[in-house]
């Protein structure tokens, strides 16, 4: 049987490790961090294309159990005016529309998941090395000292892969988007909101992007955006997260919406992230080692995508190998059928980014021209390439775990 070491227990590894498997390929995760408890970091939205994919694997009933569902967006400029309604993609068969969930509990319900079929998951092993052998197989080499070996490896190791630069040297590195991160959550009834269920409310303030949307229990969660100069590690240690908070709020206080209430009200729960993207990596196999997810392909948060796209990769990097004839065809099969679709995505989302972070005369002409622009280019039918995307069943077909 064919075995797989898979490098990081995030959204792409375990996705992988249970796509692998039902093609006969046994896989073991190896994740850095010890196990949390799910309940740090941001929030994201699996759209349905992700949805699509997972359901493919056998796990569309775990992201329903720890997601809400979100159908549309609602973009409100800083004096209130909606500008746009936008749906997040057309619902599956059964009318799943895309579901919002904290990405830590996504990533433990996948390692749960993984592991109720047998797949193990290591946590603290911390991949430091790999290098091809001579007969085919690949070593892993992690930082505690310990070795594993296995016919392929999968780097799902997030955009600061150590993978991607082990297969190649001279691989980029995240690129930072210019944008920061924040997010929390404000319990029901403690903020009075316009938005209703199932929505995102998004609103280009004059300083500053927000988003905010009801959970299932009317709580509210939302994050910012903010341009501006990486956050250094010393910053972050030398600032409080009320600082943080009361500087936030700061940056909402002249716009119309609920926002500076909401955060000065709310908990921090993503505290001072900076975005990354990856634009373009050249190479993303070497021999037995491939990259898959955010290693390979990281899009801007701004294109809603990132995790639907790594739940993408699971079933064709498995249905690529099932197909060919040895583990370095079905890899080049897998390239080859995701790179153009990926890179399409990291550029729209570069260019939603962009969005965020224009000044204040900017913001005038995006405000009067995005309503022009969206009903053009933001309709359901100019993004059902995205969205409505839906993985080939055939790739994982008949599942061999028990
Ligand atoms: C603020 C924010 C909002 C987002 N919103 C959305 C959204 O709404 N919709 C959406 O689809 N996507 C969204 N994304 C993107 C999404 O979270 C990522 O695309 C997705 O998590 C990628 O999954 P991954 O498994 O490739 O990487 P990750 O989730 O980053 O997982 C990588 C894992 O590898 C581990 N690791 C790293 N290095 C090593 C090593 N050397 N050895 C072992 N383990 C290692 C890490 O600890 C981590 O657990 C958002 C991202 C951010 C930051």
């Amino acid at each position: 049987m064919t075995s797989a070491i898979i490098v990081g227990a995030g959204v792409a590894g375990p996705a992988t490790a249970m796509a692998l498997q039902r093609v006969g390929i046994s896989a073991e995760i190896f994740e850095g961090h010890a196990r949390s408890d799910g309940e740090v970091g941001s929030y994201v939205t699996v759209a349905p294309n992700g949805l699509d994919a997972l359901d493919a694997i056998g796990g569309l009933a775990l992201a329903r159990r720890i997601g809400f569902p979100s159908r549309r967006s609602v973009l409100m400029s800083a004096r209130g005016r909606t500008l746009a309604t936008l749906s997040l993609g057309r619902p599956l068969p059964d009318g799943t529309v895309g579901l919002t969930m904290k990405r830590t509990r996504l990533a433990l319900a996948l390692c749960a998941e993984a592991e109720r079929r047998g797949i193990e998951v290591q946590y603290g092993r911390r991949l430091a090395d790999a290098s091809p052998r001579p007969d085919g197989s690949v070593q892993a080499v992690f930082e505690d000292g310990t070795t594993a070996t296995a016919d392929l490896l999968v780097g799902a190791d997030g955009v600061h892969s150590v993978t991607r630069h082990i297969i190649d040297r001279q691989a980029p590195r995240g690129r930072y988007v210019g944008l920061t991160n924040f997010g929390g959550v404000t319990s029901a009834g403690l903020v009075e909101v316009e938005a209703a269920p199932e929505e995102w409310r998004f609103l280009f303030g004059r300083h500053a992007f927000f988003g905010y949307h009801l959970t299932g229990q009317r709580d509210v969660i939302w994050f910012v955006n903010a341009p501006r100069q990486q956050i250094t590690p010393m910053e972050r240690r030398g600032t409080s997260t009320h600082q943080w908070q009361e500087w936030l709020a700061g940056l909402f206080v002249h716009d119309r919406g609920p926002a500076a209430e909401l955060i000065t009200v709310g908990a921090l729960e993503l505290v001072a992230d900076n975005t990354y993207d990856l634009p373009r990596v050249p190479v993303w196999r070497r021999g037995p080692m491939v990259v898959v997810g955010d290693a390979a392909h990281a899009p801007s948060p701004s294109s809603g995508q990132g995790a639907s796209m790594s739940l993408e990769d699971a079933v064709v990097l498995a249905g690529s190998l099932r197909r060919a004839p040895s583990v370095a065809a079905g890899l080049a099969a897998y390239e080859a059928r995701r790179r153009t679709r990926v890179e399409r995505i990291v550029r729209y989302g570069a260019r939603s980014s962009s969005t965020k972070t224009s000044g204040p005369m900017a913001a005038v002409v995006r405000d009067a021209l995005l309503p022009l622009l969206l009903r053009a280019f933001g309709t359901d039918r100019s993004t059902r390439w995205m969205t409505g995307h839906r993985v080939d069943r055939g790739d994982v077909a008949a599942p061999t775990h028990r």
